[in-house]
Parts: structure tokens; C-alpha cells; sequence
């Protein structure tokens, strides 16, 4: 057929795909989003007596291993082992599936309006 268009983007860099069917995406035509995903480790302040009760005496050391155990690690990895990002682009089937159950839960229904 007609191979005129295939010089249409030159110089792009890396296609994109659809992280879940593969997809080719093409920017500019509103075809996907981009998903941009933070993860923090929970961020609450430690809870004291729960440690106290599953730890116990050992609570003081361990933290001086974690203390001594990062000195090892780089900044980078520390950083990781709190705070994740991600970023993946959907095309639009893609998206508005993954949207309606985003955490995978393989019982798909009912799980936001689980009564008690
Ligand atoms: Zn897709």
C-alpha cells in the first residue's frame, strides 16, 4: 500500500507502547494516558508499643543494625526501599480497565462498597 507517511517522525526517540497490550502509541492524538504511580513506605511515626511487644529487647539493637546495614547501602537504594515512582502510559482501553480496579484485586467488584 502507500508507504508516503513513513518519514512523518524522524529523530523521535523510543516508541511508545501501551505497558499492558503493547500497543503503539502515537503522542498528539489523545490515543493514551500517562500514569505516573508514587510509592511511600508507610509514613506514619513508628508505633512504639508494637514494637515493644514483638521485639522486645531487641528493638534498640536492630535499629543500630539498620543504622550500621545503611551505612552500606547507597543513597540511591535507601531512597528505594521508601519511595518508589513509576511511570507507564495506557492506551485508552487499557486505561479505563486498569482505572476501575487499579490495585488488582481479583475479585473485581464490590470491593469499594463492601459493606460491614
Ligand atoms: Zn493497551
Amino acid at each position: 500500500m502507500s508507504q508516503g507517511e513513513q518519514s512523518e517522525t524522524p529523530g523521535d526517540e523510543s516508541p511508545i507502547l501501551c505497558a499492558r497490550c503493547l500497543r503503539l502509541l502515537k503522542p498528539g492524538r489523545g490515543e493514551f494516558f500517562v500514569v505516573q504511580i508514587e510509592a511511600v513506605a508507610d509514613p506514619s511515626p513508628p508505633d512504639l508499643d508494637w514494637y515493644e511487644e514483638h521485639n522486645h529487647d531487641s528493638t534498640r539493637r536492630s535499629y543500630e543494625e539498620l543504622v550500621e546495614q545503611l551505612k552500606d547501602v547507597s543513597e540511591q537504594e535507601a531512597k528505594d526501599q521508601v519511595f518508589r515512582r513509576l511511570e507507564i502510559s495506557l492506551c485508552n482501553d487499557c486505561f479505563s480497565t486498569w482505572f476501575e480496579n487499579p490495585a488488582g484485586n481479583r475479585d473485581g467488584d464490590d470491593v469499594d462498597n463492601r459493606e460491614i
